[in-house]
């Protein structure tokens, strides 16, 4: 009995199992420009700061991104707090914008805020990372973008620790972390090398 019953939802599981794959290819086929992310060109100067550098398609940036990613991002959405993949990292490294690789945040500004969400106190460089007045909620709050595709990142706020006092309030899933790589500039150690 518990046999035929486990045949059979096994049989359904593997139907719906072809069947969602089939859906998926014929979906790809359907979505135009599914390309590999590309990281951000770097550009000198500011002047021409109105337009974002990368530019895509809501189908590109749906292809991308997973669904949390592209819900932060494309639309200004929130993860819950202390779900995020960042909140609670102290690893020493760079964090990068999720859609360009923009660097935006350096571990070295980051601080534990109790908030579940990760907490800077500076950005790695006002070029990379803009504010736009948002007053959506019923809250007058400061939002924080990528400035080279506009992605929502988070928002700003006046009450963070010195020297800045402010704190960039994060969402984990705008971010792509990358670790520093070990140290191996230590001028004691080279010693070793010369006969
Ligand atoms: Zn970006």
């Amino acid at each position: 009995m518990a046999g035929t019953m486990g045949t059979m939802a096994l049989r359904l599981i593997t139907r719906i199992g072809w069947f969602s794959l089939a859906a998926a290819v014929i979906w790809q086929a359907n979505t135009p420009g599914c390309n590999p992310p590309r990281r951000a060109v770097t550009m000198s100067g500011a002047a021409n700061d109105e337009a974002p550098k990368v530019a895509k398609s809501d189908g590109e940036w749906r292809c991308e991104l997973t669904p949390e990613q592209y819900h932060v991002t494309r639309e200004k959405g929130t993860e819950p707090a202390f779900t995020g993949q960042y909140w609670n990292n102290k690893r020493q490294g760079v964090y990068r914008c999720v859609c360009c690789g923009t660097p935006l945040f350096d571990s070295t500004a980051k601080y534990d805020s109790g908030t579940g969400w990760p907490s800077f106190w500076e950005s790695v460089d006002p070029q990379n990372v803009g504010t736009e007045a948002d007053r959506s909620m019923w809250m007058s709050r400061t939002e924080v973008l990528c400035r080279s595709c506009n992605a929502h990142l988070g928002h700003v706020f006046d009450d963070g620790p010195a020297p800045t006092g402010l704190r960039y309030c994060i969402n984990s899933a705008a971010l792509a972390f990358e670790a520093k790589p070990p140290s191996n500039e230590d001028p004691g150690g080279k010693e070793e090398n010369s006969h």
